[in-house]
């Protein structure tokens, strides 16, 4: 249904190793249509200026372009205001921000709660936090590749401060209950933090109705530019929050000893902001928009219901994470026989299939799982069900150059 779109990517259109490229790296990063390199080029052909500064024209044009993609973004995830939306680098940056405000307030005896399938982001940036304060740092761990609601409930606490999850694995692909998360979260007090990497591109999110009080996301994974990416915060936390960077723009006054903050969001957004990165977040956004978060949705579960008994069916394939299908998204994670998981994405790649190989920036979910790489295929709106025969009759052929015939 979605499958006409792929024509509004030029990079799709293009031979790798002798082969019509077939992208399914999509967790890593996505493809930009055409309509997003035409906002940003018109955006400095016509309107690029510094923002918030100048009286001038360009000025004026080039800060309303930024504050309406502010706008833009804030209706996207149904937040309050605009000023609970913090434009950052990314997710990392943005967790990196809410752990920071939380060395603030953590005490030796506080907790802070994450699970064993977080992404790199959201796990280091909390050691360092509970390292510094001496509150301890504690793991969900999964049952049948999701989230054990069990021991969540377990490990909850008047001494829990945080709770910080990502609202789907970047390699199980599995979603976690974040309302329900969020009721038991608020019971004992404490915050919620999310990581929405990888669910913002693919699913309606509502923070409202999540109820979540901080959450992050990136730019590059919903087809908008690198370098952008954005931090939900409940607008009565940003107020208690400090800023994490200072100097130019996120000032009131500045005297010789001590200066004040602007109002939000700008208190956070220290120095020349991504102007041009956040209009191409807005204009991506406006891309998702036309077709629908929940045909997004849909076309990936339509592929992923296509592909997985194609898959089922190779011998020596493993794929990890929940085996029903109902509680997957578009990423599926697998090894093949014994093979070294890079191997098998290199002959993939001779096929013009990209997929990732590695740890995927969770080396403690691996460990969990004891492997020590896997391959991963993720797919997104431009994804087609001939990518899907493309990649499982590339396995097959990966499979039989190494092993010799099934
Ligand atoms: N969390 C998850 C679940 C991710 O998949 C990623 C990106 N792979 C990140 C965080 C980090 O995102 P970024 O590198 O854009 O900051």
């Amino acid at each position: 249904m979605l499958e006409e779109c792929k024509s509004d990517f030029p990079i799709l259109d293009q031979i790798v190793n002798d082969e019509p490229l077939v992208y399914l790296d999509n967790a890593a990063t996505t493809q930009k249509p055409q309509q997003v390199l035409d906002v940003l080029a018109d955006y400095y052909q016509k309107d690029n200026a510094n923002v918030h500064r100048g009286v001038h024209t360009l000025s004026e044009r080039s800060t309303a372009r930024y504050e309406a993609a502010r706008q833009t973004v804030a209706d996207f995830i149904r937040a309050k205001s605009s000023k609970e939306i913090l434009f950052t680098r990314g997710t990392t940056t943005g967790l990196n921000w809410v752990a920071q405000f939380a060395r603030d307030l953590l005490q030796a005896d506080d907790e802070v709660i994450i699970s064993v399938q977080e992404h790199h982001s959201n796990i280091i940036p909390w050691q360092q936090a509970c390292q510094k304060t001496g509150a301890k740092l504690r793991y969900v761990t999964l049952k049948n590749g999701e989230l054990d609601m069990d021991v969540l409930k377990e490990v909850l606490s008047e001494k829990t401060k945080f709770v910080s999850l990502a609202h789907i694995s970047n390699v199980l692909g599995s979603v976690a209950p974040i309302k329900e998360i969020a009721e038991l979260v608020h019971a004992v007090g404490a915050y919620l933090v999310v990581d929405g990497a990888q669910s913002t591109p693919h699913m309606v999110i509502d923070v409202q109705d999540l109820d979540v009080d901080f959450f992050a996301f990136s730019g590059h994974k919903m087809l908008g530019p690198t370098g952008i990416g954005v931090l939900y915060g409940k607008q009565e936390l940003l107020e208690l929050m400090s800023p994490v960077e200072f100097g130019g723009e996120m000032i009131e006054f500045v005297y010789e000893q001590y200066a004040t903050w602007k109002e939000l969001p700008w208190k956070f957004e220290a120095g020349t902001p991504n102007i041009a990165g956040a209009v191409g977040l807005a204009a991506a956004i406006d891309y998702l928009n036309d077709i629908g978060m929940e045909h997004v949705q849909q076309h990936e579960e339509e592929l992923i219901a296509y592909i997985w008994p194609k898959l089922q069916a190779i011998p020596g394939l493993t794929i990890y994470g929940s085996q029903d299908l109902s509680k997957r998204t578009g990423v599926i994670a697998f090894n093949l026989d014994n093979l070294h998981p890079h191997d098998v994405a290199t002959a993939l790649d001779y096929e013009g299939v990209a997929v990732r190989a590695g740890h995927h920036c969770a080396q403690p979910l691996l460990r969990y799982l004891q492997v020590p790489a896997t391959v991963r295929a993720s797919f997104y709106i431009y994804n087609t069900k001939a990518d899907c025969d493309k990649l499982v009759e590339a396995i097959i052929k990966t499979k039989e150059f190494f092993n010799g015939p099934i």
